[in-house]
């Protein structure tokens, strides 16, 4: 799939859960992907009226922008084509990476994403040691960690993090020759090859031979980074192409590089050959970033991103979202965009609550702690800030203490998750709060009452 089409496809799969299938119907249907233009920074959607743009703008339009930014790794703004403009527009410029030819920066396959350096990695206690491998390797090329695998859950940047070698590498020495694909894309042209090869059965020209020209590929560069690599599970023969590959190439000493969404000993029927050679290796995970790497990364996207968030509200979004660093970046994305709309008008920590709502709401039914928090915050007339923050003046502490006890009562969500939603405070004091909340239950009809109008509130 081409960057245009996942990120369509991408888009397609999230309206149809936004919409009910009449309004998907009238409002993604109708609309096409004309093209993209990277020099202008520019991304370009057909759409039939007015009232479709609108529509656009106001609910898709976000999610448009931060897909663009997962596949392209770059912002783009969505341009919108009424029917008069298609007509005066000649040809746009579809903008597609080249499968397979030497791209800008010589690597052959995948290009970089010129976005995933060492110098935009925020390195932190989860990704240390597999930044440490990371950098030794581009000094010793295929001689110290051969093959280097870094693996973790998704999007907690192993790909960033394997891209930043091949930029490192080729920077250090730039007639070095660096095979980039996903795993999906090493099967499929596996698999093509083998096709091909059937069909040409009878021809001799060994120069054409397809599985010739599949190994070629392969087998005649520096070094070979693998995306994804779990991809090999259940697939035989292509774990058999691969093991020859993988032979010839570290014969060479050639550098391999591979990432995969869990360990390798954890990939179903990865045959022992190709697992004994991969151990032969060095393995580094990349886990869960803390609350101070989450701050960090936001800081520095955000610097890449030209955007300006207060540091409360930066805090705020780090202590709420706490799955990975792709989701981070959704949540600010959507700040972004709410941002240049909004004429940079500073966002507070109430406004991003409210803006990423819609992004947070927790697993269980409809209610987010970020619901809870803003209720109970109006309700008291604090501030999300305060609830979240760390003064224990009576006036804020038994508002937090409600909001925790909320939280803990009306969502599936674990205490130190809780915590963490709160400005990353202990699971013990989540569960105090609980406690005491408990108590005033049976003492104090005032915070009896005020619950139960809250739990009104919130499951009106
Ligand atoms: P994975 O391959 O593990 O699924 P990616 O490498 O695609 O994840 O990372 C997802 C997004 O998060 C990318 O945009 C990447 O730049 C960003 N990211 C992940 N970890 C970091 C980090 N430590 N510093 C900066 N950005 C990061
Ligand atoms: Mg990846």
């Amino acid at each position: 799939m081409s960057s245009q089409e996942e990120i369509w496809t991408d888009l397609e799969a999230f309206a149809r859960e936004h919409f009910t299938t009449p309004s998907f119907n009238t409002w993604f249907q109708q609309a096409r992907l004309q093209g993209i233009d990277l020099d202008q920074g520019k991304i370009f959607i057909s759409v039939p009226s007015d009232i479709v743009k609108k529509r656009w703008q106001e609910e898709l339009e976000f999610k448009l922008v931060e897909y663009t930014y997962a596949h392209l790794g770059r912002d783009l703004t969505p341009e919108y084509l009424l029917p008069n403009d298609l007509k005066q527009t000649t040809s746009l410029t579809i903008e597609q990476p080249v499968p397979n030819e030497p791209t800008r920066n010589g690597v052959q396959g995948t290009p970089l994403n010129e976005n995933y350096t060492f110098d935009n990695f925020v390195e932190g206690p989860n990704n240390s040691f597999a930044k440490a491998g990371a950098i030794a390797i581009c000094d010793n090329v295929g001689s110290l960690y051969n093959p280097y695998i870094i693996h973790g859950g998704t999007g907690l940047g192993k790909t960033h993090l394997m891209h930043a070698v091949g930029h490192e590498i080729l920077q250090k020495n730039p007639t070095i020759r660096i095979m980039n694909v996903s795993c999906e894309k090493f099967v499929q042209d596996y698999v093509t090859a083998v096709r091909l090869q059937k069909f040409n059965k009878d021809n001799e020209d060994t120069a054409n031979d397809p599985m010739v020209k599949f190994r070629k590929q392969y087998r005649e560069v520096d070094v070979l980074m693998i995306d994804d690599i779990q991809f090999l599970e259940n697939k035989p023969e292509t774990q058999v192409e691969f093991f020859y590959t993988f032979e010839e190439l570290t014969a060479k000493q050639c550098q391999i590089i591979m990432t995969s969404d869990r360990p390798i000993e954890k990939i179903p029927q990865l045959q022992d050959r190709l697992l004994s050679r991969f151990q032969y290796g060095t393995s580094c995970d990349i886990t869960l970033p803390d609350i101070e790497t989450r701050i960090a990364i936001l800081q520095e996207k955000c610097y890449l991103k030209h955007l300006v968030l207060p540091n409360d509200t930066i805090e705020y979004i780090a202590s709420t979202i706490d799955s990975n660093v792709r989701e981070l970046e959704g949540a600010l994305s959507k700040l972004q965009l709410y941002w240049t709309t909004n004429g940079e008008k500073t966002i507070t920590p109430t406004i991003a609550a409210k803006v990423l709502q819609k992004n947070t709401m927790a697993t269980t039914e409809n209610l987010s702690i970020l619901t809870i928090q803003e209720t109970v915050a109006q309700f008291y007339g604090v501030t999300i800030k305060e609830l979240v923050g760390k003064k224990r003046v009576k006036k804020i502490l038994v508002p937090r203490q409600v909001a925790m006890y909320l939280s803990r009562e009306l969502t599936d969500t674990s205490l130190p998750k809780i915590g963490d939603a709160f400005g990353g405070k202990d699971h013990t004091t989540v569960m105090n709060a609980c406690d005491r909340i408990k108590n005033y239950l049976k003492t104090d009809d005032k915070i009896k009452q005020n619950i139960q109008e809250l739990k009104n509130l919130l499951l009106h």
